[in-house]
């Protein structure tokens, strides 16, 4: 019989996730679990108990004290996957701080702002990152107190060593009597339509981020499992982090970038048994073909899960003939600090949907009508709304109430996604409100087009836009990468389009179609599609700091 594992109440009714992501499994004769198991970019491998985090996440803590840093300061983290890291941003719940992670890769520009926005008060990175992308505009932030380094090499001036100071300080540190409300963390959204906003999540969340890890991803106490996601963006901390350590699993954290054999590698050897990942990767994995996993035994991988971006009916069914099981999409936001909507174990998978809400959640499809909102009925396209109120639901966007409260219409809150809900009870995803496309009376989202492309043999990744036209209001027009051994020609444009025709009928199918290198993406993996417009337009480029790819 598996073990179940439930939160410990504290007597004063105070609520630290630290305390119940680390403590509660040591108090309870887990502290030789290997809670993180890291992989080094070099090859080193590491693991890291749950009495290794509980000791180290309070010498953190004890660090923040030893400065002068106070319950409710706001810490910043910029580094890449390395165990400090986690240290930090346990350290830093434990000692009842707000963390806020940012990608590693981000400019200084994109980090200034991030951190004007969270009125930083400690900022943890190493060395080449601070010289590189703080230094210049470091005293430009006044609330900035402490500069913590992680890893060798020479401090720069004005930044205290973080290695040292760990070992100097104590061991002993209860965490934080924070309460239910208190805020934890601060999520930037990944800016794939605007600019970023900074979403407040509070110490109650991590009751959801228990219970959903357990409900749509299947870990159990021991599970070995690997969220691919970095903590940069939210799935990296709620599933890269949280849930995980909540659900006592042992979990994998790899500090490269993707890299096929060593992906494959990694679930063969480790013996992965629940596998978190985002399209952007299947695709990567799709591109490289079906034979390139063939020389590796998967029978480890139990459950496969996908967030992020749509997942292509195509990749669906590609998985289950290349790991014997689909990847299980899911939906959530930023904003919902869990997964919403899911493709849960055990239930049937239709290709091409996000599943059902999981349990305490009540989604719904709805149409504005005079301020009020009127929900759809089944098979009609609509916004995708959440009855609010589920503890990891975000509590504010930084500095931007009114933007917060236009997000809650009555009694829902309206994610901007727009969906639809078949017979079955199963959500289909249709696109971002603002990438919908208008043509000749046809709504049309830009991820049923996409994944018509895709199941082309030439066609890797598509990205798909509407532009103005005097007649039809706006066309379609595609932007796609190839497969290897495809070249860019007429020929193969013609083809593509006679093949987009016949799936999705001539109303629906793209104008036109460009080739491209590459995609922009952000870091998170996501196509931006905005760009695109506004490239294909002329318009201004807005917020591009999360973009990662740039290539034509
Ligand atoms: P921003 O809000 O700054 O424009 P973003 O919405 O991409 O950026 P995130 O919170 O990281 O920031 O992403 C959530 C969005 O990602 C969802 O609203 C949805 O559009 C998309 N998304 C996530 N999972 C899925 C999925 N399974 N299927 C389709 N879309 C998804
Ligand atoms: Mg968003």
């Amino acid at each position: 019989m598996s073990e179940e594992i439930t939160l410990a109440k504290t007597a004063d009714d105070t609520i630290n996730i630290a305390r119940q992501a680390l403590d509660r499994h040591v108090a309870e004769g887990h502290g030789a679990q290997v809670a993180i198991l890291w992989l080094g970019k070099d090859g080193a491998r590491r693991e890291i108990t749950y009495g290794d985090l509980k000791d180290l996440s309070s010498r953190f803590a004890s660090v923040l004290r030893d400065h002068d840093i106070e319950q409710g300061d706001s810490v910043f983290g910029l580094m890449g996957r390395v165990p400090e890291l986690y240290v930090s941003a346990l350290g830093t719940l434990r000692a009842g701080c707000v963390f806020t992670p940012l990608f590693s890769a981000f400019g200084p520009e994109p980090i200034r702002t991030r951190m004007e926005i969270g009125s930083a008060n400690v900022l943890v990175t190493t060395a080449s990152i601070y010289r590189r992308k703080v230094a210049a505009w470091r005293d430009d932030i006044p609330s900035l107190k402490l500069a913590l380094i992680v890893g060798d090499g020479e401090v720069p001036d004005g930044c205290v060593a973080l290695g040292p100071a760990l070992e100097a300080a104590s061991d002993a540190f209860e965490p934080a009597s924070t309460g239910p409300e208190d805020p934890a963390l601060i999520h930037f959204t990944s800016g794939t339509t605007g600019k970023p906003k900074g979403a407040v999540h509070v110490h109650n969340a991590m009751m959801y981020h228990a219970s959903s890890g357990r409900d749509a991803l299947d870990l159990k106490p021991s599970t070995i499992y690997w969220c691919t996601a970095d903590p940069g963006w939210v799935t990296g901390t709620s599933y890269g982090i949280l849930s995980p350590l909540l659900n006592r699993v042992t979990m994998i954290v790899d500090e490269a970038e993707f890299d096929l054999d060593r992906w494959y590698d990694t679930i063969q050897r480790e013996k992965v048994e629940v596998w978190y990942s985002a399209p952007t990767a299947i695709r990567m994995m799709m591109r490289a073909g079906a034979e390139a996993a063939t020389p590796y035994d998967f029978s480890s991988l139990r459950f496969m899960a996908s967030v992020g971006e749509p997942l292509n009916p195509e990749a669906v069914i590609w998985s289950e003939k290349v790991f014997g099981q689909p990847f299980h999409d899911n939906w959530w936001q930023t904003e919902t600090g869990g997964i919403m909507i899911a493709n849960r174990p055990g239930m049937e998978v239709k290709p091409g949907s996000m599943g059902k809400p999981l349990p305490g959640i009540t989604a719904g499809i709805v149409e504005r009508e005079d301020g009020t909102l009127k929900e759809l009925p089944e098979g009609e396209i609509g916004e995708l709304a959440l009855r609010p109120g589920w503890p990891s639901m975000m509590r504010a966007y930084l500095h931007e109430e009114a933007r917060y409260q236009k997000c809650f219409v009555d009694g829902w809150y309206l994610s901007g996604d727009l969906a639809m809900r078949d017979a079955d009870g199963y959500f289909w995803f249709v696109g971002r409100a603002d990438d919908l496309i208008k043509t000749s009376g046809h709504l049309i989202g830009p991820f049923e087009v996409e994944s018509a492309l895709i199941e082309h043999e030439a066609i890797a990744e598509a990205g798909v836009i509407g532009i103005p036209d005097e007649t039809a209001g706006e066309v379609v027009k595609a932007y796609v990468t190839l497969n290897p051994g495809f070249e860019a020609s007429d020929a193969l444009e013609r083809d593509v389009r006679g093949h987009a025709r016949k799936t999705l009928g001539p109303a629906v199918a793209p104008r036109e179609i460009v080739f491209r290198k590459t995609l922009p993406k952000t870091r998170s993996g996501k196509i931006m599609r905005r760009l695109l417009k506004a490239r294909e337009l002329g318009l201004p480029e807005g917020d591009i700091s999360t973009l990662e790819t740039d290539e034509t």
